[in-house]
């Protein structure tokens, strides 16, 4: 039998960006949650940390991820409108690599459902 997510205790272990953002939809989602970290609330000890983000499409490397990043973009969006704060500013960015290169060629950023306005310009 197969038990729904406010039945379960789920224990989240180390809440950074990927700990917290599960812990957060979990409880969200009414789940019975913990979650363990080694510093306090808001601490500033975690890779995730500074001033600010980049948040990239065009460097998406593997299908799988694709729907994630996009999904990430709808959640800045939501956050912003939770919070009344700009968290997301979308500039655009430049990839300089040679055509044909692992960078350009393993990339998923070509894809349609990416959304990305991609222009190359060639080698003179
Ligand atoms: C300098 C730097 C810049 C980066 N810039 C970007 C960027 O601009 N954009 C981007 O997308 N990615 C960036 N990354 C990568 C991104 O930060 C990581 O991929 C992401 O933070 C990983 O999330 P995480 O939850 O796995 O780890 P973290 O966010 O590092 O969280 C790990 C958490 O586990 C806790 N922890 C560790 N050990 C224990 C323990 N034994 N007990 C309890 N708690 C523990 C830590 O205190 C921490 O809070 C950057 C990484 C670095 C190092």
């Amino acid at each position: 039998m197969e038990a729904s997510l406010s039945q379960m205790k789920v224990a989240v272990l180390r809440l950074g960006a990927m700990g917290s953002a599960a812990a957060a939809v979990l409880a969200r989602r009414g789940c019975k949650m913990i979650g363990f970290e080694q510093y306090l609330h808001a601490h500033n000890q975690g890779s995730i940390h500074g001033d600010t983000r980049a948040n990239r499409k065009a460097n998406v490397r593997d299908e799988q991820y694709a729907p994630l990043v996009l999904e990430s973009y709808e959640l800045w969006r939501r956050r912003e409108q939770d919070t009344g704060a700009e968290l997301l500013r979308e500039i655009g960015g430049l990839v300089v690599a040679p055509s044909g290169g692992l960078t350009l060629t393993r990339s998923v950023a070509t894809r349609p459902n990416m959304k990305l306005c991609m222009r190359s310009f060639p080698q003179s």
